[in-house]
């Protein structure tokens, strides 16, 4: 693949814009100032409007094709190129974006940028690749007097400015250190802010849209402080600018941006206040703390390039977990971790075709296919987890500084990171881990031998170089114990770790998807757990819940049987529990609670639904937030006369949480007029936001009387979506479809539909992994259903 810095090496970009979001248009000029290496130079530019190019002060001729700009020049030179340009503001959350939300009767317009992956150059022009670092100087005009203007970096000076009768408003930053095109970022509008310092001093303000109560942002910040000073202890390194910014942006297509400085967010993952349950806390903590850690990984020191863009997202994410339960011991964080992204990790790949953690990259297309949540970012946890387990944390941290020291303001590739660690380790670092991150899958280990992960149970001569294996969950592997070894270790469940506990149910679920383990064996398996007081245990329970589920066709007698076994199952633990939280009570108590009711609603238990529906409130601040989701669930199932209501009371709140809350209630909805009008508003951006509509289509998959027709509408509207959804997450309308196809008519409709549209490398992707996962569960489907109902007589 072509990379730009090849031809010139840009050091430094003076960027003047001039943003007016009410007539969504961007003036921009651009005065970039580097060293030529070749005799042309090519800058990527996205689908901007080019007005005049100069070299050194003179008009000169350029191509501006494929969304790259060509300017002939002299080899080994310094040169000025001055572009001005235009581009409009649109929705799509790329580039420099238009977001907005409903203050009263008025629309509020906010101007975000989100550049990662290579999204800058759809902004300005430039050398939009992660090693082509150069300083940069922002000014931006706008005009509006009351508008917060943010960026990297402080504030130099404001001035205004009137031409044509018009004012502007103009604001100067500070020069920034050098780095990278993808990390730059502003964000133009209205905010509430507060301001906390951390201990070395660094101004930290977090800022959101009018429409919250400030109070929201108390939260945010003091988890911000601590996260600064632990990275400040933990990496060596103090963080290296005068101030952090947090905002939350009511239209964000991920979950946060490492912005340099300016971090932008979700507002769910970032807002938070008492009437927040402890989920919802955890999850804030944790965004943040991941954030942060890519000021310095990912930030100040960068990938060289994008196939090493789990240096960045790997580290960031068992980080998140370190600086989490530093802050809060209470929480037990960890054991999210284990329950979360490892299982997660494990089952996405389990899939063929399923990427490595350490992928190339030959298309520009292909960056944004990266970005796999299970993959990247939590295999890569878990495997970075096990290599700290083998060094011991205290030398594993002491090589970061090190490493931090020596590659700050630079590129780095993984060889980079292993040399680093080798000097504090023991073994072969590079060898071992290579052998992790480079290629996909995991192996189970039985009686000291390997086998790679297969659900079908084909036999592969992939190996993988082994760490010292442990019962605990520090590897990402699978343990497989013969059925007499198993009941003994289950024999003595009391007597094991949390982590040994965790890892004989994660691994048991795992290899109940090959032929090596029967599903059926499943059932009394979680029997075996009714009494279970471990909320981690419940969760993984629940994930067994929910591989079963796929067996029974949804609304048919068999489905009834299966749920009626839930029912039973949780039955004693709410009756231990109650519906209602109590005053004091354990976090694990909290969270069990929280599944049981979860699983009650899935089994359409009406005595406990019954009882939710009791303590439904209309003032939902009244509801506690630990079962307010499924007590605002209950009441609409049991009254689904109230749909509408549910409707507007969506579009009315601002609370992020309450609005998730709704959403996931009016996905129930089992009227066909109820279930066409949900479908129907995938199309209503007013409605139900971009950024929430993958959510509303998980759900509906899930809602045996809407999954059909909101395939059916995927496939229509196929067009619109690929046009309203930005480039990184169209194709996962067809990944979290391919989740949930369990039978041959339905898989035969998906991959007619979807072979045509593989000329896209991201679809292309997602469609390949979506055939062995279709294949392989509907021949485990057949092969251990009827075992399954004999069970559940
Ligand atoms: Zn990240």
């Amino acid at each position: 693949m072509e990379r730009l810095l090849d031809y010139f090496k840009p050091q430094n970009y003076q960027l003047f814009l001039d943003i007016d979001k009410h007539k969504k248009m961007l003036q921009g000029r651009a005065i970039i100032s580097g060293l030529t290496k070749r005799d042309i130079v090519k800058l990527h530019a996205k689908n901007i409007i080019i007005e005049k190019v100069m070299i050194n002060g003179k008009e000169d001729d350029y191509i501006y094709k494929d969304n790259i700009i060509i300017l002939e020049t002299k080899a080994d030179a310094e040169i000025e190129i001055t572009i001005h340009y235009r581009t409009a503001l649109k929705g799509n959350m790329e580039g420099a974006y238009l977001s907005t939300y409903n203050y009263g009767d008025v629309e509020e317009l906010i101007v975000a940028t989100q550049f990662e992956p290579h999204y800058a150059s759809a902004c300005f022009p430039c050398v939009d690749e992660p090693s082509a670092k150069a300083t940069f100087e922002l000014i931006i005009s706008v005009p509006d007097k009351d508008d917060v203007v943010l960026s990297n970096m402080p504030i130099k000076q404001t001035k205004h400015f009137t031409s044509e009768n018009v004012v502007k408003y103009t604001t100067f930053f500070e020069k920034t250190p050098v780095m990278s095109t993808y990390l730059l970022a502003f964000v133009i509008g209205k905010f509430h802010h507060q301001t906390i310092r951390s201990s070395r001093g660094v101004k930290i303000t977090t800022y959101c849209p009018i429409n919250h109560d400030p109070k929201i942002l108390k939260y945010a910040n003091a988890v911000a402080a601590s996260s600064l000073d632990y990275y400040d202890d933990v990496f060596g390194v103090p963080y290296p600018l005068k101030k952090l910014d947090q905002v939350a942006i009511p239209d964000f297509e991920a979950g946060a941006m490492e912005n340099w400085g300016l971090v932008t967010y979700r507002e769910s993952c970032l807002l938070v206040d008492k009437n927040s349950s402890l989920d919802a806390k955890k999850s804030v903590a944790l965004t943040i703390a991941h954030e942060l850690s890519h000021q310095w990984f990912g930030n100040l020191v960068t990938m060289k390039w994008w196939n090493d863009l789990w240096l960045n997202e790997s580290f960031a994410s068992v980080m998140e977990y370190y600086a989490v339960d530093m802050m809060f011991p209470k929480y037990h964080i960890w054991e999210d971790f284990f329950t979360g992204d490892c299982l997660a990790a494990l089952r996405r790949d389990a899939l063929d075709g399923v990427q490595a953690v350490k992928q190339e990259v030959r298309d520009p297309e292909e960056i944004s296919i990266l970005f796999d949540g299970a993959i990247v970012y939590a295999k890569g946890a878990h495997l970075l987890l096990m290599l700290i387990r083998m060094m011991g944390e205290h030398k594993f941290f002491a090589s970061m500084k090190k490493y931090f020291k020596a590659h700050r303001y630079g590129n780095t590739t993984s060889d980079d990171l292993w040399a680093a660690l080798q000097r504090n380790a023991k073994f072969d670092v590079k060898k071992l881990m290579n052998s992790w991150i480079l290629q996909p899958g995991f192996p189970v280990l039985k009686d000291g031998e390997q086998q790679k992960f297969s659900l079908s149970g084909s036999a592969s001569d992939k190996t993988w170089v082994l760490p010292e294996i442990r019962d605990d969950m520090s590897g990402h592997y699978i343990i497989n114990y013969s059925d007499e070894e198993f009941a003994k270790k289950l024999a003595q469940f009391d007597k094991l770790s949390l982590e040994q506990r965790l890892r004989l149910l994660v691994d048991r679920s795992m290899l109940a998807k090959t032929p090596h383990v029967s599903s059926a064996s499943l059932i009394p398996l979680l029997s075996k757990f009714e009494n279970e007081k471990s909320a981690s245990v419940w969760e993984v329970m629940a994930a067994i819940i929910g591989d079963l589920k796929t067996f029974f066709d949804p609304g048919f007698e068999e489905e009834l049987r299966f749920k009626k076994f839930v029912k039973n199952l949780i039955a004693s633990k709410i009756k231990q529990l109650g519906v209602s939280p109590k005053t004091i009570e354990s976090p694990d108590n909290i969270k069990i609670r929280s599944i049981l009711l979860s699983l009650a609603i899935y089994a359409r238990d009406k005595d406990v639904l019954e009882q939710m529906t009791n303590l439904y409130q209309e003032d939902y601040s009244l509801i506690n937030p630990e079962i307010r989701t499924q007590v605002i669930c209950a009441n609409l199932i049991m009254h689904e006369e109230l749909f509408n209501d549910y409707i507007l009371k969506y579009q009315i709140t601002s609370k992020p949480e309450v609005k998730a809350d709704l959403l996931f209630a009016i996905a129930q909805a089992k009227e066909l007029k109820n279930v066409e009008k949900l479908v129907a508003l995938l199309e209503y951006p007013d409605v139900v936001k971009p950024q929430d509509r993958l959510h509303l289509f998980i759900y509906l998959r899930r809602n045996a009387r809407a999954k059909h027709i909101v395939l059916d509408w995927v496939f229509k509207h196929w067009d619109y979506l690929l046009a309203t959804s930005g480039d990184q997450s169209a194709d996962d309308f067809p990944r979290y479809a391919a989740n949930t196809i369990i039978d041959q008519e339905e898989s035969d409709k998906f991959f007619n539909f979807f072979m045509e549209k593989i000329d896209k490398p991201a679809i292309a992707h997602t469609i390949k992994i979506a055939k062995t996962e279709i294949e392989s569960r509907i021949a485990l489907i057949a092969a251990d259903k009827p075992d399954i109902l004999k069970q559940l007589i």
